[in-house]
């Protein structure tokens, strides 16, 4: 079956075509000129770029349509669901709704070798551990992680996204002691950020952005382990942009050897915002008996990876 699986919750306008594996996987980002998401203007840029990015997905004929219904951001989500309920009535083929997380976590199961992880789902938006079933086990009390390093590279003059920004400048840092805030499996951001900020008065921007990865990531490594020491699991799946980071891979590949166990991290491609893993998502849940009519096709701003069928199945 060949799906084709349209992305838009947030920043990213993404399309993908899963038929029997990743076939098709291009996308455009929205870059804000200064600050974070101004959604209207996120609506637009998607709506600019989908004609482009849909023009070869289409050239053969999808037997299913996925879109990326919830979590996200309103008019962004709409853009994306308009027209994939034009294209599946105008094909006459099923539509389906995904849950956005639910593909990143599918997609990290679909793409390494990882079986039953605890899964790190750490994106611009979101930071979770999660098992399969799907339950949460932890999360942020208050920004993202993907966010928290966007705000500090902002801080520093860097050009959004600045995660991977970030990550260049750190190399060679020095470590300088700042607020670690874990809360049973619960972790908390904000507070780093608020210090590492008036800090930056005083201290090189090297320095800062060594010291704070290592401090998110340490906080993220001490829950993740708590996770598969009480859940008795050998493997943990890093999936979400902030996965394609190399030193946050490398300090979970040290815990996972320590303790006999084995760290993941979904390949980059399919690691931040994409359309192939909507695809592949909408697929599973139309395996699953989930679709909707094209007329009624919603989506939701809040969702949860837990029970969001409910949401599309009255
Ligand atoms: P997503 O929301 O899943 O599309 O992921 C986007 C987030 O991933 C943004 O916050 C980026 O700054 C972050 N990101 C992407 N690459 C890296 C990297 N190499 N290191 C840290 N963060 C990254
Ligand atoms: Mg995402």
């Amino acid at each position: 079956m060949r799906v084709l699986g349209i992305e838009s919750t947030a920043h990213t306008f993404g399309v993908g075509v899963w038929d029997g594996g990743p076939v098709y996987n291009e996308l455009d980002m929205y870059r804000p000129e200064k600050g974070g998401i101004v959604p209207r203007e996120a609506a637009e840029h998607h709506l600019a770029v989908a004609e482009g990015l849909l023009g070869p997905a289409l050239e053969e004929a999808p037997d299913l349509i996925a879109y990326s219904a919830c979590p996200g951001i309103g008019p962004c989500l709409r853009v994306g669901r308009d027209i994939a309920a034009r294209l599946a009535r105008e094909l006459g083929v099923p539509l389906v709704p995904v849950n956005h997380a639910v593909a990143h976590l599918e997609i990290g199961l679909a793409t390494t070798p990882a079986r039953d992880p605890v899964f790190v789902y750490i994106s611009g938006g979101n930071t979770q551990i999660i098992v399969r079933g799907w339950r949460i086990l932890g999360e942020t009390l208050d920004i993202a992680l993907g966010n928290a390093l966007d705000k500090l590279a902002r801080e520093l003059g860097l050009p959004h996204p600045g995660g991977p920004k970030l990550e260049k400048l750190a190399r060679g840092g020095r470590f300088l002691p700042l607020p670690y805030v874990v809360k049973g499996m619960d972790l908390s951001y904000s507070g780093l950020f608020t210090r590492a900020k008036q800090l930056l008065e005083s201290h090189s921007a090297r320095d800062i952005a060594y010291s704070y990865q290592e401090h998110a990531f340490a906080m993220l490594v001490e829950v993740a382990e708590r996770a598969m020491a009480h859940t008795g699991k050998e493997e943990v799946l890093l999936i979400g942009g902030v996965a394609q980071n190399r030193r946050l891979k490398e300090m979970f590949e040290i815990m996972c050897a320590e303790r006999g166990a084995r760290a993941y991290a979904v390949p980059p491609e399919f690691a931040g915002d994409n359309g192939a893993m909507i695809a592949y998502s909408g697929l599973l849940a139309y395996e699953r008996g989930l679709s909707v009519a094209p007329e009624r096709a919603e989506y939701f701003q809040r969702a949860r990876v837990d029970s969001w069928e409910d949401l599309f199945r009255s």
